[in-house]
């Protein structure tokens, strides 16, 4: 058994890893700053002899004891990343150069949760590892694609200057239960919207696209790029290549609802991507992981928990 810190352990992908790992009986540190995520998400596990939370700012130095770190701690929201952007770049960094100082001082495996952002608004489609992105560095996305291309950066230079066993994973849209209702990503927004009547806010004319990983699916991938031996440093895309319009998604929400809510066309954010599907063939191969949720059977199961909390 390993004990384990996560780092933005109490977010929706953060406390769906809690579980796991406490359930397959790991000593499992939890920290947060709760900007995004909620004590609520890991309330059930509060009390377990192998669980343990922190109130804990990662652009501060964190002194723990632990075999794996998995450094999920950044809002993953456009909405939130953007309320302070200048905050967004240095929990990215500076998290990472803590988390990293820490992996070295205590030897440890640490896995960065990167993102399918750092290839910008793509030219190569779908996204394989190798390609290189288009990142704006100066646009109001740039601070969380940025901080994250130099995480990473951070991330391989500890490994080449000083061996740190790294792992980077680049996730792609991910969705399922624990989403916070406000958390402003494209599923919770429109699952909120169809089951309260609120109009369905669409931005542009639906066209851009997304693939969407079910967050069971996109876990498996993770907890099985942790266990890959020193060396396997990746990165690696973790997704699902299902690819459709935001469009599609606002038609299957609705008719997965039964909701009379009606499209609002609302004006396109800056820099928003135009098309984004992972290459997931490297994954396939050193990972043996492929997602097997489809998104119809992924959303009915997202529409049943916000049923439960709206
Ligand atoms: P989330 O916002 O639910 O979780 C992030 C967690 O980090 C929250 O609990 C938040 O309170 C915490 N946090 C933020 N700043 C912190 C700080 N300074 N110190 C400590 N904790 C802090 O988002 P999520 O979807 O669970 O994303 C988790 C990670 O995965 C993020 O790093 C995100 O960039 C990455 N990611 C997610 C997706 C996705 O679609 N869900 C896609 C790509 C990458
Ligand atoms: N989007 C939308 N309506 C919303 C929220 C998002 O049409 O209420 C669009 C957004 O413009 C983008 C896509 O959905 O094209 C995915 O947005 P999200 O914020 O979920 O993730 P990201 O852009 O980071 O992939």
């Amino acid at each position: 058994m390993e004990r384990v810190l996560i780092t933005g352990g109490a977010g929706f992908l953060g406390s769906h890893l809690c579980d796991r790992l406490v359930t397959a009986g790991h000593d499992v540190v939890c920290v947060d700053n709760f900007f995004t995520g909620s004590k609520r998400n890991v309330l059930h596990l509060i009390g377990k002899p192998n669980f343990e939370l922190i109130r804990h700012d990662v652009t501060l130095p964190l002194y723990v004891e632990v075999d794996r770190i998995y450094n999920l701690a950044c809002p993953a929201s456009p909405v939130h990343y953007q309320h302070d952007p200048v905050q967004t770049t240095k929990i990215s960094v500076h998290g990472a150069i803590n988390m990293l100082g820490l992996a070295k001082r205590v030897g440890a495996r640490i896995l960065q949760a990167s993102t399918s952002e750092v290839y910008g608004d793509p030219e190569v489609h779908p996204q394989p590892e190798g390609y290189l992105g288009r990142v704006n560095p100066i646009g109001i996305r740039s601070c969380y694609d940025e901080g994250k291309r130099c995480a990473e950066t951070l991330f391989f230079d500890y490994w080449r200057q000083y061996d740190v066993d790294i792992k980077v994973v680049r996730l792609f849209n991910t969705y399922g239960p624990r989403m916070h209702p406000n958390d402003g990503r494209v599923v919770s927004n429109f699952i909120v919207q169809a089951l309260s009547n609120q109009p369905i806010t669409l931005y542009g004319d639906g066209s851009q696209t997304r693939s969407f990983c079910y967050v069971d699916d996109l876990l498996d991938g993770m907890m099985r790029m942790m266990d890959t031996p020193k060396g396997v440093t990746g990165p690696i895309n973790l997704g699902n290549p299902g690819e459709f319009s935001m469009l599609e998604l606002a038609e299957k929400v609705l008719a997965l609802t039964g909701s009379k809510s009606r499209i609002e066309f609302r004006p396109l954010p800056l820099d928003d991507p135009r098309r984004r599907q992972p290459d997931i063939t490297l994954a396939k191969e050193h990972l043996k992981w492929s997602p097997t949720v489809n998104l119809e059977d992924g959303l009915k199961e997202t529409i049943a928990y916000f049923k439960t909390i709206l």
